[in-house]
């Protein structure tokens, strides 16, 4: 039976709205939907719905269920592994979850707050610092993600070392199941032992178990003083000597510890020209440091000076620079958030985003760099990443006038070099971004036969007729 396309489109029209469906033979340009934010990935799309309602998603779950159409969640569309849009091949819509986007409750004394998956993750952070919370989840694209694609992608940021990734910050949670059930856990408990934590399948299922439509997300008390630092070490390993010692200065202080490598800055300040210089020499490998409590501002400044000094005495640094005020502690961090931007700028870069446990990372780096440069001569590493989580984005630019489609081409073997001792060394091939379209086949490749049975067979019990962002992760 021949699928009909406007009679479908007239059932989504009549759920949610004729001006929240979207299709190209309504004249709507469908391309900020269906291709990814790289722009290296894009498929066709039947639609673009865009509910209003976990009723509304309901409806259109359903619908979907009935017609044997494939649903793609998308958030924002920042995600980095072709996750969020569709793929050739049957009948696909993009589910918008932008307009969900109510925070429903802040509970300041339970330190909780209950939002709806479309809400902006800066909106989030914004609305609990007018209560004196901190939402700390922090990341280069907080302005356009989306709390269901945080969730749904585990997403990790700069603040882990000290308040845990995304699955560490989400309570409870509210998913549409692909049958159109409502799942409802939207508790806000620290403890609860009743069986089996089925939140915990969704977060990070990349949007292949079901619709995240709201969650409740802990939340802490905001940091008065926060103390900048930028770093400059001789190598790798003086800058995880450097994390054990002010680890062990500051303690739960201590919130954030970003490795960046030299050649990283440099493109940043090719790019940014205004970044300024930090530092009054050039290192190989700098570290920016974060220190945040709820003190004053010049105690927790003191802390941080006598810690950064005992470890200048150690040699666990070569150079430091401490920021003045908040806006120089602004200035420090978009240099660590320029990075993606000024890769993107710089052309064509085969991406990784691998983690380790953090006492191997020197000798992973130092194998690795001669290694890559051995078989792919010319090849650019930009390295740096979240070393306090034992996570690099380890990428590679293409060598100066390689053009981006024979760079591309290069992905798998060049994949294959990194990926390979990653696993050797019992790391993971993505810490943070997930796997998507992109790396689908080499998860297959590296996870355990017994794992990817069970992945499979959780996915067959929730979503039978595979049509949750088919294509993605299995
Ligand atoms: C400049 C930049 C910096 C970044 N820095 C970091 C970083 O430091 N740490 C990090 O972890 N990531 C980082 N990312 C990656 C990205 O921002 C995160 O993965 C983010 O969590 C994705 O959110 P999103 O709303 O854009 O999701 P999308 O890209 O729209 O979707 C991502 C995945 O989630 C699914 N999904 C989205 N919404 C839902 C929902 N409501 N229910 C079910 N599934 C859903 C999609 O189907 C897809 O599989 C960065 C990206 C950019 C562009």
């Amino acid at each position: 039976m021949s699928f009909d396309t406007s009679s479908w489109l007239a059932q989504a029209r009549a759920l949610i709205g004729p001006a929240h469906v979207l299709s190209a033979d309504n004249g709507d340009d469908l391309t900020p939907y269906t291709r990814d934010w790289r722009g290296k990935f894009q498929g066709p799309a039947l639609a673009v719905l865009r509910p209003g309602s976990t009723a509304e998603v309901q409806a259109l779950v359903r619908l979907a269920a009935r017609t044997g159409v494939a649903l793609v969640p998308q958030g924002g569309n920042t995600g980095l592994c072709g996750a969020s849009v569709p793929m050739a091949g049957g009948l696909q819509a993009v589910l918008q979850l932008g307009r969900l986007k109510r925070i429903r409750e802040i509970d300041p004394e339970n330190n909780t707050a209950t939002v709806e998956a479309g809400c902006i993750l800066q909106t989030l952070q914004e609305q609990a610092g007018a209560v004196g919370r901190l939402f700390p989840l922090s990341l280069g694209a907080e302005g356009s993600c989306q709390i269901g694609g945080n969730i749904a992608t585990n997403a990790g940021g700069v603040q882990v070392l000290r308040y845990g990734n995304m699955r560490e910050l989400v309570l409870g949670l509210e998913v549409v199941l692909p049958d159109g059930e409502i799942l409802d856990l939207l508790r806000g408990l620290r403890k609860d032992n009743t069986g089996y934590d089925l939140k915990q399948l969704f977060i990070g299922a990349e949007g292949t178990l079901g619709i995240i439509t709201a969650a409740t997300v802990k939340l802490f008390s905001a940091p008065s003083a926060e103390v900048v630092a930028f770093a400059g070490v001789a190598s790798i390993a003086q800058a995880v000597r450097l994390l054990g010692a002010m680890r062990g200065h500051l303690g739960d202080r201590f919130t954030a510890f970003e490795l960046i490598s030299g050649p990283a800055v440099a493109l940043v300040r090719r790019y940014f020209p205004e970044t300024p210089a930090l530092l009054s020499g050039d290192w190989p490998w700098y570290v920016l440091m974060e220190a945040a409590d709820g003190g004053s501002d010049e105690t927790l400044r003191e802390a941080v000076q006598a810690a950064l000094m005992a470890c200048l005495e150690d040699e666990c640094l070569e150079d430091v620079t401490l920021a003045g005020n908040l806006a120089q502690g602004q200035t420090l961090w978009s240099l660590r958030e320029n990075i993606t931007h000024a890769q993107q700028m710089d052309g064509s870069n085969i991406k990784h985003d691998v983690s380790l446990p953090i006492s191997r990372i020197p000798a992973f780096v130092e194998q690795m760099l001669p290694r890559l440069q051995q078989a792919f001569p010319g090849a650019r590493p930009i390295v740096y990443g979240h070393l306090g989580d034992g996570n690099l984005h380890f990428n590679l630019s293409a060598p100066e006038g390689v053009e981006a489609g024979t760079w591309q081409a290069q992905t798998e073997a060049v994949n294959q070099v990194l990926h390979d001792v990653v696993v050797a060394m019992r790391g993971s091939i993505s810490a943070e971004h997930g796997i998507g379209q992109l790396k689908r086949h080499e998860m297959a490749m590296y996870k355990t036969p017994a794992e990817l049975a069970l992945m499979r067979r959780i996915k067959q019990a929730l979503d039978p007729q595979g049509l949750m962002n088919p294509g993605k992760v299995l």
